[in-house]
Order: C-alpha cells, then structure tokens, then sequence
C-alpha cells in the first residue's frame, strides 16, 4: 500500500493547522522530511491469538484479518498452544481458511518465540517477556497496585 504525496501534503497542512489554529493543541512534530513522491508505510507484523480471541468472534476476526492483509500488513495466529498435540484441527482449519500462519509456543511466552508489532489477544499476560513481566511485578508492588479495582476486597 502506498500513500500518495498530495495524501500526506493534506495530513501535514491539517497538522500544520492543528499546531497553530487551536489553542491548546498539542504541538505535533513532523521530523521527517519527505522527498519521494510516495510515502512507503511500514508493513506491520500482526499477532493474534486464537482462544478466546479469534474464537470469541471468528466472523468479526476474519473480516478483521481480511482488512489488515488488504493494507499490506501480516497476520499470523500465535498460540500458548502446543504443537504436536492431537487437537489442534480447529486452529489449523481456521489458518487455512484465513491463509495465515500459526506460531505455536508449547507454553513459552509468546514474545520469546515470535516477533510482532501488534498483538490481539485476551491475555496480555501470555506475551510480555520475562524482563518485563519482572518490571510490571516491581512496578506493582512500588505502586502499592496489588488488587485491581474489579477484585473484590
Ligand atoms: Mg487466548
């Protein structure tokens, strides 16, 4: 996909309005300058998770798999998930039928076995990585943050 020029020439002048037409605005700093004719956007790496979240609302998600492949962009399933197990026929039906790949990480988390720009899933837990679920966890107690608000007392 690509954006043409006079595209992005009537984003900047919006953005160029919007740092000095409204007051308060938030200052938006351009620091690219652009001297192709067209703008190439990054191809994003789309990770989604196939419990509870494709499966939640397959229809919706294949429509959304659908969007983000016509934008250039890649989808594939990645999974808690293992492998070699026997059934497995649902997610494997499911990618052939959406033509994407599946990463199965056998219970490792996820952002140790694949590398995405965006993750879909229902349990955020299963994809940060053991640095970060470390600073989350010293964040937390540093925080007093222990229960959430929808914990009951
Ligand atoms: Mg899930």
């Amino acid at each position: 996909m690509t954006i043409q020029l006079s595209t992005l020439n009537w984003c900047l002048a919006k953005l160029n309005w919007c740092k000095h037409g409204m007051a308060g605005a938030t200052m938006v700093s351009v620091k690219t300058r652009i001297s192709n004719t067209q703008f190439q956007p990054k191809v994003l790496i789309f990770a989604l998770d196939y419990d509870e979240t494709f499966t939640a609302s397959p229809v919706l998600f294949k429509q959304i798999i659908l969007l983000i492949k016509s934008f250039g962009h890649s989808v594939t399933f990645v999974t808690y998930r293992d492998g070699l197990r026997a059934e497995n026929h649902d997610i494997c039906a499911d990618a052939v039928a959406c033509d994407i790949d599946i990463v199965f990480t056998a219970g490792r988390q996820k952002s140790h076995v694949f590398q995405a720009d965006i993750w879909l899933d229902d349990s955020p837990d299963t994809i940060v990585g053991f640095d970060l679920l470390g600073k989350t966890y010293d964040g937390c107690l540093t925080q007093n943050d222990i229960k959430g608000d929808f914990e009951e007392a």
